[in-house]
Formats: C-alpha cells, sequence, structure tokens
C-alpha cells in the first residue's frame, strides 16, 4: 500500500483532457481528412473514428477504429493497440473485445 499525493485518479484526469481533444478535433474533422495510421480518408466524423494518439502521449489525429477502413479493410487503431501489447508485453487494458 502507498500513501501518496497521486493516486489512482491518473485515468480519470486523462480521459476528460482527451475528451476535450477529441471534441476540439472532430469539430474540425473533414470527410477526405486522412486516417493517422494508413492515411486513407476517414468519411464522416463518428463514433467509429477514434482519436488515437502514440505511446508517448501525443494525438496522432483520427483513426479507423470499430468500422474497418473502407479502402484496406484495417480496423487502424485496434491493430496498433495489439501490436503495442504485444511487443510491450501487456500495455493498458485489452480493449479488443469487438
Ligand atoms: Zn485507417
Ligand atoms: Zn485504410
Amino acid at each position: 500500500m502507498t500513501h501518496g499525493p497521486r493516486g489512482t485518479r491518473r485515468g480519470e484526469r486523462y480521459d476528460r483532457r482527451h475528451q476535450i481533444a477529441r471534441d476540439t478535433a472532430a469539430r474540425r474533422h473533414r470527410p477526405e481528412d486522412p486516417c493517422a495510421r494508413c492515411w486513407h480518408p476517414l468519411g464522416p466524423m463518428g463514433s467509429h473514428l477514434h482519436y488515437d494518439h502514440d505511446e508517448y502521449g501525443g494525438y496522432l489525429g483520427f483513426s479507423h477504429g470499430a468500422e474497418p477502413c473502407p479502402v484496406c479493410g484495417r480496423r487502424c487503431n485496434l491493430q496498433a493497440a495489439a501490436e503495442k501489447g504485444n511487443s510491450l508485453g501487456g500495455y493498458g487494458p485489452k480493449r479488443l473485445d469487438l
């Protein structure tokens, strides 16, 4: 057990920050904007697009998430998360349940 000013709430704050960043980006989004991973057009904004970030916490932009890219068929964000998980031996919780 550790007692300290930094508890287990970092996830909460991260979510909030992520939400704001996503909203801002979603407002600027255009259907022809490219996916951050495969560079094919994303199409209209929707919850199927994931606001993607790299392992350093920098935002990449939107990428294909819940629905595969119509051009190359990849679920770019989920695929990247899976590759990350494999290479680092378990990065964060599993989020691949579909
Ligand atoms: Zn993509
Ligand atoms: Zn694609």
